[in-house]
């Protein structure tokens, strides 16, 4: 049916080798002999996950030579459907139609952020000498990559003798996680800023970033795990010198500050991407002390004051085992009862905005606004805020105008376009189910 519809040429499968790690988030389509109004459908299969934000709306992203801003196809003709030719894990397929002959396409997961990107963005802060920010060189991975530190804060703060409040953030652990890097750059760019709440945060505190803690595995295009196939944030407990540097790395400057009688080391933040959930939220630790528990759940409350795209209701604390070795658990563990470790979750996808049901996606900005809002909340924890002379927020410039579109051919079901003709029958896609969210 689809052949003749669209008098498909060929259809193209990428196979994955293990499903659980292995996903390259950005491929381009060069070696496609796009004629004009080409229209092909791409079936990407071996996904192992049940729950998908595919089955919410979400879409892959394509941008094209003439049209070189990300934009989502339509959700429409997106599927996501389990297969039996491939150990009964997922397929994801969708249609697109490729109208312009002379364009290179590239396809994405989500908005990329390449390693190559985060160096020259370094590079272009560190031009700038502004006295309070500071990067060095932390460690290096595996194959020689910068694992980059980034230290934000008043000069005053860094002489010899002088006490210190530290907020350590990290993202990026997890590579294909590319949101981390949009947040992690929402909040360095806000605490580098002339904005009188950033100029207080300063003063009071010692921001130290490690905005990219799994370069290696960003730079080849994985999903989860280093070149060496670990999924970083379970070896916190041990890391490696030379299996896992940059953890090693990491781990060890955050014991050094833990063991300085001058340094408190108040918070812990590790930036990720959820694959299934709306929304930003956080996930925080269980302790017997029920008062430091009240405590933990302070920031996140805050900051869904101050995000409306962050979710309070979907913030848990939990000691699930298969979370040990996470960054979150074992500092949890570490630290005292005055530090605060948490992941900080942002969706994929979208956010559903308080009293609304409409699923607004994310776009670049958004996920740097919620960054800003992280750094902003940290005035409300420490209650700076009579110290803000004049708290006027600028309002981030948003680019009017809808960017040229694509030709978007319909895909009405998945059963049939699979390559070997044989779709699943019995799939969770059913057009008639009304709880089917497609
Ligand atoms: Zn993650």
């Amino acid at each position: 049916m689809y052949q003749d519809k669209f008098q498909v040429p060929y259809i193209k499968s990428f196979l994955i080798s293990d499903p659980r790690y292995h996903y390259y988030p950005n491929f381009s389509d060069e070696e496609t002999e796009a004629k004009k109004d080409l229209r092909v459908i791409f079936n990407i299969v071996n996904f192992s996950k049940t729950k998908s934000l595919y089955r919410d709306g979400m879409a892959p992203m394509v941008k094209s030579t003439s049209r070189p801003k990300w934009q989502r196809l339509p959700p429409k003709n997106v599927y996501y459907y389990r297969c039996p030719d491939h150990r009964k894990n997922y397929v994801m397929s969708f249609a697109f139609c490729f109208d312009r002959e002379e364009d290179t396409y590239q396809f994405a997961y989500c908005y990329p952020y390449t390693y190559t990107r985060f160096q020259h963005y370094l590079d272009s802060l560190q031009k700038r000498n502004m006295d309070y920010f500071f990067r060095e060189q932390l460690g290096q991975s595996v194959q020689q990559r910068q694992l980059d530190l980034l230290t934000i804060t008043s000069p005053d703060n860094l002489r010899e003798g002088a006490e210190q409040k530290v907020v350590f953030i990290t993202g990026r652990v997890h590579p294909g996680e590319t949101p981390s890097s949009f947040v992690c750059q929402g909040i360095i760019d806000f605490l580098i800023s002339q904005h009188p709440i950033a100029r207080v945060l300063r003063e009071h505190l010692v921001f130290k970033i490690a905005p990219m803690l799994n370069p290696d595995g960003v730079y080849l295009g994985n999903y989860r795990c280093s070149l060496m196939g670990f999924d970083l944030n379970r070896h916190w407990l041990d890391p490696s010198p030379w299996a896992h540097p940059t953890l090693h790395g990491v781990k060890q400057l955050i014991i050094q500050m833990y063991n300085d009688p001058k340094t408190s080391l108040e918070f812990y933040i590790d930036i990720h991407a959820h694959s299934t959930m709306m929304n930003g939220f956080m996930y925080g630790n269980i302790f017997e002390d029920e008062e430091r528990f009240q405590r933990q759940a302070v920031f996140p409350k805050l900051l869904c004051q101050n995000a409306e795209d962050f979710s309070y209701s979907s913030t848990s604390f939990n000691r699930d085992a298969v979370k040990a070795g996470t960054g979150r658990r074992f500092l949890g563990g570490l630290l005292d009862h005055s530090s605060y470790c948490y992941t900080l979750e942002v969706s994929f996808y979208s956010y559903i905005i308080g009293g609304t049901t409409a699923a607004v996606p994310y776009t670049e900005e958004a996920y740097m606004k919620l960054g800003r809002n992280v750094a902003r909340t940290f005035l409300d924890y420490y209650r700076l805020n009579p110290m803000v002379e004049k708290v006027a927020i600028p309002m981030p410039r948003l680019r009017k105008g809808k960017p040229p579109s694509y030709k978007h051919p319909i895909l009405r079901g998945p059963a049939s376009n699979h390559p070997n003709g044989k779709g699943d029958k019995k799939s969770s896609v059913n057009h008639k189910d009304p709880s089917n969210s497609f």
